[in-house]
């Protein structure tokens, strides 16, 4: 039986990733690194340092120093703080209700680590995240593509990995609830092709909210019934 859904945040709850492509685009432009357009949303979910890390190999062949780290990631943050909007992902507000129609218990896993997070997940939904329910960057040593952050979710839940299931957009996010042993349905709001998020073991995909949300009820079935080519 599946007692709760574990909701990554950017581009899941929040559209939130048009801006942190931005952000982090405008930041490389600046310090002349190398991507691909699409490299920020198959890099999301890894840490600032992590991703800098494989700018600097792919543009200069060798990781970023920690002066780099710090003031590049400064002011990738600086930029989207500046850009973002705040925009509710379209439908999500629907999911969380059908997820609480289903009896299910509701907590957000993420790798974001702003300090007002909390306050504004209450603030735009409200009642459907507890404070102690909120896996943060703060919360985790290892970011995904480690299982840690899921791992520490099914914790603060109370439930084994076969009691729950996962709401992810991105490849390596997928990756971490799919290492955590976490059934997981992915919600491609990207660019990116869907072979990208099943390759990493998603159970089930839909191309937004909406859809899941119709959706949700009978994932949760199949959830419950292991279905999936990995378990
Ligand atoms: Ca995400």
């Amino acid at each position: 039986m599946i007692k709760a859904a574990l909701f990554d945040m950017d581009g899941v709850l929040y559209n939130s990733m048009p801006f942190h492509v931005r952000a982090w685009s405008e930041a490389s432009d600046k310090y002349n690194l190398r991507y691909e357009p699409e490299d920020f949303y198959m890099y999301e979910g890894r840490t600032g340092d992590s991703t800098l890390d494989l700018l600097f190999n792919h543009t200069l062949g060798r990781d970023a120093t920690e002066d780099e780290k710090r003031n590049i990631y400064r002011e990738k943050v600086a930029i989207f703080d500046e850009i973002n909007n705040g925009e509710v992902m379209p439908g999500a507000t629907e999911v969380l209700q059908r997820a609480k129609a289903c009896g299910l218990d509701t907590l957000v896993v993420t790798g974001s680590g702003q300090h007002t997070l909390i306050d504004k997940l209450n603030k735009d939904f409200p009642g459907c995240f507890l404070r102690e329910k909120i896996v943060t960057a703060f919360d985790v040593q290892y970011g995904k593509p480690h299982p840690e952050p899921y791992l520490m979710g099914l914790e603060k839940a109370g439930v084994q990995a076969h009691e729950a299931v996962v709401i992810e957009n991105a490849p390596l996010g997928v990756r971490s609830a799919v290492a955590a042993g976490i059934f997981t349905i992915a919600v491609n709001t990207g660019p990116l092709p869907d072979k990208v998020l099943l390759d990493e073991g998603a159970g089930l995909l839909f191309h937004d909210m909406h859809a899941l949300a119709q959706g949700f009820a009978s994932s949760i079935r199949k959830a419950a019934g292991g279905y999936s080519k990995l378990f």
